[in-house]
């Protein structure tokens, strides 16, 4: 069975010896080090979540037929819809609980690139699908992780890589063995606990066309994080230690939840020809970025609908303690948050329902589906937290610290005064209150919202593939019939005058 046990994974992580920088110190030993070690275990506990009956029963454990062994539903090749709507609905369920999964961008790129590299060598004659087949069996096997390393540092953003080479990641030698790669990709998540970097091109559709000036910038390979070369700079979530046995203030984004984010410095790195997936066929490079992106687009819906469930949780709990629970605009907001939650759900299954087969075996979200769905998980961003901050009140922010609440004097006070709902005692209220302000008032709250807006891409190319993968010209057609413009569209309809 090729799906690894926590703490061996764990355990072989330390074998590892990657250079990163925390608080502008070089960590000798990372994955001992208390800044990183609860990340880590973050993501071996999500490793083990996913291996239990509970979500074996909602398909996180499949058969991969490329090894004939059970694998981790996130490592898979999906061959069908099931397996995306599998892993939409164990997205929602943790990260309701969890805020991220930190698995979806390796299965999607992977499952895109599968895709990808199966077109490449129709193209051009390249053996990059077989390479490809063998990564993906290797990273099954041994159940390793990998982060995307996507996005480029991009410098001015209206210039093409050619005229910034600094700004991109490209190839700088071709050598017998392999290739040589340098540059930086800037926002690498959860890069301080996995095993590799997969390195793909950044999504260029509405920013630039490429021409073969920018061929050393098409490049796409896997590494391990710690290859000779790679550095690590890590941008960490704010800490936030407990100060008394109450566990009180920020209750959700303890040590451990968040996303630990890395600019990823490739200087020099060497990469075997085994792990090259794409190398110089610049003309293929929009198609692969719009591929990749476009796919992983599609695992928003789970993910936002996740994060509004526990939003539905809190604002409800905060309406319910300030006795508002029946009240008609606490009921309003409160199934506007679940409208919300629902719909991108729903547009991220209809993605992937109405996806197809591509004709290298895998099966894709459709992509103007999944790059609507991105933006229909952002637009509400910002809304649904004045929700929460309305339905909680003032005390969402103004609640004394935890600190306060131990000294029985002050305590006497608070518990007269913040009391809501008789039914409950003013300790209780602002619990709800502190989770409250943790998901829509504290620096956790601005990087979710943040992470909202531009993680797995910038709304901007969320539009601009709608926009070139929509059949415009079938809809122009059928215009044209209604008006009296053509005969017949698409599906011979005519219009009888
Ligand atoms: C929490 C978090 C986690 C992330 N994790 C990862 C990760 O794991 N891996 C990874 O690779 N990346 C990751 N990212 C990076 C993320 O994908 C990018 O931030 C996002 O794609 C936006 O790119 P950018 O930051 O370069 O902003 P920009 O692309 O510079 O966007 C800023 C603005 O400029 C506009 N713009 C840019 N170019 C043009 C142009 N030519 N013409 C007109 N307008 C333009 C955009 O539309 C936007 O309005 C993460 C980001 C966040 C916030």
């Amino acid at each position: 069975m090729a799906v690894k046990d926590s703490t061996e994974w764990l355990e072989e992580l330390k074998s590892q010896k990657p250079i990163m920088y925390v608080d502008g110190e070089k960590l000798e030993k990372p994955y001992e080090d208390p800044r990183i070690l609860p990340y880590a275990k973050g993501h071996a506990g999500i490793r083990t979540e996913l291996s239990s009956p509970l979500y074996r029963e909602m398909g996180s454990i499949v058969t991969s037929p490329l090894i004939n062994e059970e694998v981790n539903l996130f490592a898979n090749i999906h061959e069908g819809p099931e397996q995306w709507i599998n892993r939409t609905r164990i997205q929602r369920v943790i990260n309701r609980r969890r805020l991220c999964v930190f698995r979806c961008l390796q299965e999607d790129t992977s499952n895109a690139y599968w895709a990808f590299t199966y077109e490449l060598d129709q193209a051009h004659n390249t053996e990059y699908h077989k390479r490809f087949t063998e990564w993906v069996k290797h990273m099954q096997k041994t159940d390793n992780l990998c982060a995307g390393a996507i996005m480029d540092a991009r410098g001015d953003r209206t210039k093409p890589p050619h005229e910034q080479p600094d700004a991109f990641v490209r190839v700088v030698e071709r050598e017998k063995r392999g290739i040589v790669i340098r540059g930086s990709k800037t926002s690498v998540s959860m890069a301080c606990a996995v095993n590799e970097l997969f390195i793909t091109p950044s999504p260029i559709s509405g920013r630039y066309t490429p021409t073969a000036e920018d061929k050393d910038f098409a490049v796409a390979c896997a590494v391990p994080v710690d290859s000779e070369g790679i550095v690590m700079i890590g941008k960490l979530p704010t800490k936030r230690e407990r100060k008394t046995d109450l566990r009180m203030d920020y209750p959700f984004g303890r040590a451990g939840v968040g996303d630990p984010v890395f600019l990823t410095v490739f200087d020099n790195v060497f990469v075997p020809w085994e792990r090259v997936f794409l190398c110089g066929e610049w003309d293929m490079l929009e198609r692969g970025a719009s591929l990749g992106i476009g796919t992983h687009f599609s695992a928003k819906g789970g993910c936002k609908a996740g994060l509004l469930d526990l939003m539905i949780g809190a604002a409800a709990l905060a309406a319910e303690y300030n006795g508002l629970e029946n009240t008609p605009h606490a009921r309003q907001k409160l199934s506007i948050l679940m409208s919300w939650a629902e719909e991108a759900y729903a547009a991220a299954i209809g993605a992937e329902v109405e996806g197809g087969k591509h004709s290298s075996g895998v099966w894709l979200p459709d992509i103007v589906k999944s790059s609507a769905n991105k933006w229909l998980c952002s637009e509400h961003g910002g809304d649904d937290l004045d929700i929460l901050l309305d339905l909680g009140g003032g005390l969402v922010t103004n609640a004394p610290e935890e600190m306060q609440w131990n000294s029985s004097e002050v305590r006497a006070y608070l518990d007269k005064y913040l009391v809501g709902k008789k039914d409950y005692s003013a300790i209780d209220r602002v619990r709800v209150m502190k989770l409250v302000e943790d998901m829509a008032a504290s620096d956790m709250a601005g990087l979710f919202h943040q992470a909202s807006v531009n993680t797995g891409g910038d709304l901007m190319a969320a539009r601009s593939l709608v926009y070139s993968f929509f059949d415009l010209e079938d809809r122009k057609l059928t215009a044209k019939v209604v008006a009296g413009l053509a005969e017949k569209d698409n599906i011979g309809f005519t219009w009888h005058r």
